[in-house]
């Protein structure tokens, strides 16, 4: 990879360890300005897995979450851009908070934080579309009470 600082030199590898899980460290040095600095490399195939209700467990992914989100925010002021910090923001939050397995209500949560926050319409919508698509985004079909909550609202 290229240096960081001097941005000419090539780096190499000088110390590499695995510092959690799917996650692993290198201190490099820059060949050119010999500059030394530290990766983190995360593994992308993602170790989550979510618990349902039931006790299932299911692999995450991050798709079923945008998928929600551009249902919801349809014909909304939302861009791309906007959904895909969503997406990214409850994926970081969740490696954050989280090693191997995560409560599917905790994501439904997340993501619900996050759109309210953002558009009170998309919102309400996300709420009805989970009623809705349960099948395909069910890790938040625990949500119900909550939803109850949001539509009296
Ligand atoms: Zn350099």
């Amino acid at each position: 990879m290229m240096c960081p600082f001097c941005q000419t030199g090539e780096t190499k590898v000088i110390d590499s360890r695995v510092s959690q899980p799917y996650e692993i460290r290198r201190r490099r040095e820059c060949l050119s300005c010999e500059r030394r600095f530290t990766t983190r490399e995360k593994i992308e195939e993602s170790p989550l897995r979510v618990v349902k209700k039931d006790g299932s467990r299911v692999p995450f992914d991050r798709e079923k979450i945008r998928y929600g989100l551009e249902k919801a925010c349809y014909k909304r002021p939302i861009s791309e851009e906007q959904i895909d910090r969503i997406v990214a923001q409850v994926e970081a939050d969740l490696y954050e908070n989280f090693e191997r397995e995560v409560p599917s209500v905790y994501i439904g949560e997340a993501v619900f934080n996050a759109l309210k926050k953002l558009d009170q319409v998309a919102f309400v919508r996300f709420a009805s579309v989970y009623r809705e698509f349960k099948d395909v985004n069910d890790f938040v079909e625990e949500l119900g009470p909550m939803l109850k909550q949001s539509a009296q609202e």
